[in-house]
């Protein structure tokens, strides 16, 4: 079946073209040309009329923790260690896999409403098995969103026992879930060894070893805060990238979260290896962590896609606002406006994060998977309104109230605010569920303090 989506405007190679329709069929655009041209070459088609619309690429979130949604609004303004304990290690144990269902239908659910259309979840709350990553695997799938599992491999032994796996147990079910979704059509499973804090070097080594295996990138948190750098410092005698280079893990598979706090020898080394960076902007702000070297690390030659982070660390899950804040922090933070530009965030937070994924998605082109956003052309955030114009808007004036439709994989799964796959009233229940679980923790920890 072959449906024809016309649009207004369609973001076709990096600018906005008038009456250019999309041929979808199954789970991926056929074909690009004006609506007349389309008609005639598949007469059977379906028509979409959505006069009125722009169709832009679904945004890429290439590092989200879906549960931490959960755990918004606890302990913030605090500092990070602070944060992690009050919050993230206080209330993992009420996170099972009802609970964890519960989280991912939250974030994934509205990251929808936001146009991201694919989501990478560094997932580590494993609970010794792989029941809890099923239960995860199963919200994305429910909800129709393109997904990728970083699965997380963790060994530290300072973090709660639900994270923490044997570099032997890690590897095993990290492949086992890769071979058991190797044929879906929407999810992917990655090796994640968590940082160099919480991975051991066998642990890292694994990741990166799995991730050639499986032919795949390696996720890993890198130099987010300070502290971190200091430890590998004391501990290996060298800064976080050279460990990893000591390693042998510093090439095109690394995907690494963060990298705040980096000299020009690391950066150097990552772009010569074509190495990859998930920036979180925002997340960096509201944790303090630092301000990452954006253009630097364009110049080496690192690609860059973005990031949410955790729903508790941002507290903002849309794509579209880390392109803004990506923009805005650079150019603050050098007292130049020409620091970074829309379109160049634009790119990350669409095409780019899909490259780094290896997924054939992010653009709007044939043979590229029908992952797409309807913008509304009338929304006030987008006025005054010009091709021209509207992709500086999508970075730094449109609001959600303009994003009405999003169609993923051949499928509209959003539409006028409302998802179309997962009742949003199961989702606050369910949520609400999972709130009165952490209320019990609350109450059993104040009855033990008293
Ligand atoms: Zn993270």
């Amino acid at each position: 079946m072959i449906t024809i989506y016309k649009a207004e405007y369609t973001f076709i190679d990096d600018r906005f073209h008038k009456d250019q329709a999309l041929a979808v069929q199954g789970d991926h655009i056929l074909d690009i040309g004006s609506f007349a041209v389309l008609c005639s070459r598949y007469p059977e088609a379906i028509i979409e009329d959505w006069s009125g619309y722009a169709l832009f690429p679904g945004t890429i979130n290439a590092h989200n923790h879906s549960f931490q949604s959960l755990l918004r609004g606890i302990a913030t303004d605090e500092p990070f260690l602070v944060w992690r304990d009050q919050a993230l290690y206080k209330y993992t144990p009420a996170l099972d896999a009802q609970t964890l269902y519960a989280g991912a239908l939250l974030a994934f659910g509205e990251m929808l409403k936001y146009g991201v259309t694919t989501v990478a979840d560094f997932f580590y709350v494993h609970g010794n098995g792989i029941e809890n990553d099923e239960a995860i695997l199963k919200a994305a799938d429910d909800l129709g969103i393109r997904f990728v599992m970083a699965r997380t491999m963790y060994d530290w032994d300072g973090a709660p026992f639900s994270y923490r796996e044997t570099v032997a147990d890690a590897v095993t079910r990290t492949r086992t879930l890769a071979k058991r979704y190797a044929a879906h059509p929407r999810l992917t499973i990655h090796p994640a060894p968590h940082s160099p804090h919480a991975a051991s070097p066998e642990m890292i080594q694994a990741g990166h070893h799995l991730a050639k295996e499986l032919d795949v990138p390696f996720h890993i948190h890198v130099a987010e805060e300070m502290f971190e750098v200091n430890d590998i410092l004391r501990d290996y005698g060298a800064r976080p990238i050279h460990y990893l280079d000591q390693l042998g893990v510093v090439d095109e598979s690394l995907l690494a979260i963060h990298l705040v706090w980096l000299e020009q020898s690391e950066i150097d080394l990552l772009g010569a290896r074509k190495a990859s960076l998930a920036y979180c902007p925002s997340s960096n702000m509201f944790l303090a962590d630092g301000v990452t070297k954006i253009p630097e690390l364009l110049q080496a030659g690192v690609r860059i896609a973005l990031g949410t982070d955790g729903g508790c660390s941002n507290n903002r899950i849309s794509v579209f606002e880390e392109m803004r804040m990506t923009a805005l922090l650079q150019k603050v933070h050098r007292l130049d406006a020409t620091a970074l530009g829309a379109l160049d965030t634009l790119t990350m937070g669409t095409r780019n994060g899909a490259e780094i994924l290896r997924l054939q998605t992010g653009k709007i082109a044939p043979a590229y998977a029908a992952d797409f956003v309807a913008l509304d052309l009338t929304d006030l955030s987008l006025q005054p309104f010009s091709p021209e114009l509207l992709p500086a808007h999508i970075v730094y004036s449109m609001q959600p109230t303009a994003i009405r439709r999003v169609v993923i994989a051949g499928k509209e799964v959003m539409r006028d605010g409302a998802i179309l796959t997962v009742p949003e009233k199961r989702i606050r229940n369910l949520v609400a569920d999972a709130q009165e679980r952490f209320a019990q923790i609350e109450n059993t920890t104040s009855a033990n303090q008293s």
